[in-house]
């Protein structure tokens, strides 16, 4: 299960609907509880910078998470996965996505976006052996109080 708060979804729906009729990208940072469930603690946007049909391609910038990933050296949270938007497309991965993952531990975050408006996001991580994706529950957190964290 991946559970994000209503600010990192609300900021993903922002990113996907400023980037539209292009696809957004960004990283997402979390922890693991119960072994299984991720807890996101923040989303990180990113520059699109697929050279070319960004309308159906992604890339993150690979500068953004190489920076991410020293900023995270030593602490407990880590990058879990990353997110992109399907721009009238639905929220989960394309054939070419699976093509593309190769890294069984992240979680993939799709956006639906429809007519400019964010209108689905799901989750999905590649199943064992890699050959297809499957679902990954989804748990919106309203604001963690203080002393949650
Ligand atoms: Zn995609």
């Amino acid at each position: 299960m991946l559970t994000l708060g209503a600010e990192h979804l609300r900021s993903i729906e922002i990113a996907a609907q400023a980037a539209f009729p292009e696809e957004a990208c960004g990283l997402l940072v979390g922890h693991t509880e119960n072994v299984d469930d991720i807890i996101l603690s923040a989303v990180i946007g990113s520059d699109n910078v697929a050279p070319d049909a960004r309308e159906r391609r992604f890339e993150v910038d690979p500068g953004v998470r190489i920076k991410l990933e020293k900023d995270l050296r030593g602490g407990t949270e880590r990058l879990v996965g990353h997110y992109h938007s399907h721009p009238d497309g639905p929220a989960r991965p394309s054939a070419h996505d699976l093509e593309q993952a190769f890294e069984p531990d992240l979680i993939w975050l799709v956006v639906g976006v429809a007519d400019g408006h964010a209108n689905e996001v799901r989750a999905w991580k590649l199943a064992p052996g890699g050959a297809a994706f499957e679902p990954v529950a989804l748990t919106v957190a309203a604001l963690r109080k203080a002393q949650d964290t």
